[in-house]
């Protein structure tokens, strides 16, 4: 855990945040099965809308429908996925145990000697950046006026309205509402705050690489399935004929979005371990803040003030589970505006 390429990274620099997240963490840990299979449940019910608004609205994603394959190299982690997948199967989610022969089959392109894997077939990917602009173009032709580039400087509510303070081109804008959300990511413990209401998101940093695949050898180097290598902790994705994604780590230091090259070369390197035919001189590196609350569940639902709301928290499956608590949300806010705002 503290070593500089190690899949979780920890800055032991304590901080009152850090501490208090760690806490309630721990504190959480009794209800990781509940929890577990809660949050199986919420993403599958997510995948229907997923599927439903892109078929709607005619977005492109590069939607790739083959599964993903779980793969340990030795008995003790293959053993303890058996755990997790009785979790998985009484959220509604099943998954099969493979032998090191399927793993070929499934994905022949996947190089290292493996001890077995799970295989959730029903286990989809795409390219989150294409499904968000496509989603916010389809909300923009329903009607709602989007502001791109106004960071949000204050927040407040007397219940009945709803106050934002914005900064847009060097400009300070005053904006009231009826009611809002707020859904700010790691911001929005401090927005929040300004709003009476506790949230302990805690920015667990991660870092991802795009290797664009130049030529037919690395595009038929690259895997179709995603895979989950459960020793690195390193999840992929095909994006299209041209692009392979592979993500993980996680970094507790802070909201700090830089790009550290010891954290990139470990995902580099094991491209090149694993799938040696792939190019990867043309690599993108990006690093993200994931919310993460400390029981791991997203935070949805009516603040102190009745006009605020809350769609946050979502942690290390913001795509996964967005859907459905947008549903879940969307519902709690018409039950309010039709209760007489009140
Ligand atoms: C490496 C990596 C891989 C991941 N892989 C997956 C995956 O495979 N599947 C999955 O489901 N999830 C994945 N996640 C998690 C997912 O990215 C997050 O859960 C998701 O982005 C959270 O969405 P959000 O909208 O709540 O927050 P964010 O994506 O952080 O968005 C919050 C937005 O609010 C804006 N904002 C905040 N404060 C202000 C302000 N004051 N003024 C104006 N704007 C503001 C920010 O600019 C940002 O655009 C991954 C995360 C990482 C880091």
């Amino acid at each position: 855990m503290f070593k500089r390429d190690a899949p979780l990274l920890m800055n032991p620099t304590p901080s009152w945040h850090k501490l208090s997240w760690m806490a309630e963490f721990i504190a959480a840990i009794p209800r990781y099965k509940e929890n577990t299979i809660s949050t199986a449940r919420l993403a599958i019910e997510s995948r229907q809308h997923h599927f439903a608004w892109a078929q709607a609205e005619g977005i492109e994603f590069d939607h790739k429908r083959k599964g993903i394959l779980h793969f340990y190299r030795d008995k003790k982690g293959f053993e303890h996925a058996a755990q997790v997948s009785k979790l998985l199967a009484a959220g509604g989610l099943p998954r099969r145990a493979v032998t090191p022969q399927e793993i070929a089959a499934i994905e022949p392109s996947l190089h290292g000697k493996f001890y077995g894997g799970y295989f959730t077939e029903s286990d989809s990917t795409g390219d989150i950046h294409k499904f968000t602009y496509g989603l916010a173009k389809a909300c923009e032709r329903h009607g709602v006026k989007i502001y791109n580039e106004h960071e949000v400087l204050s927040v407040g509510s007397n219940g009945q309205s709803a106050f934002v303070q914005v900064k847009h081109a060097g400009e300070t804008l005053s904006l009231t509402f009826d009611a809002m959300v707020v859904c700010a990511g790691v911001h929005g413990r401090r927005l929040g705050g300004q709003l009476g209401d506790r949230l302990n998101i805690y920015p667990v940093k991660g870092y991802s690489i795009t290797v664009n695949l130049p030529d037919a050898d690395s595009q038929s180097a690259a895997p179709q399935v995603s895979l989950l290598d459960d020793e690195t902790k390193l999840v992929t994705s095909r994006l299209g004929d041209d692009r392979f994604r592979v993500a993980g780590t996680a970094e507790y230091n802070g909201i700090n979005l830089d790009i550290r090259a010891d954290r990139i070369q470990p995902l580099i390197h094991w491209v090149n371990q694993c799938f040696p035919g792939i190019d990867t001189r043309k690599v993108v590196p990006w690093a993200g803040l994931r919310p993460m609350m400390p029981d791991m569940l997203p935070r949805v639902g009516q603040g102190k003030r009745t006009n605020v709301f809350y769609n946050t928290g979502h942690g290390h499956l913001g795509w996964t589970l967005s859907a459905i608590t947008a549903h879940q949300l969307a519902g709690k806010v018409m039950a309010w505006s039709r209760s007489g705002q009140d």
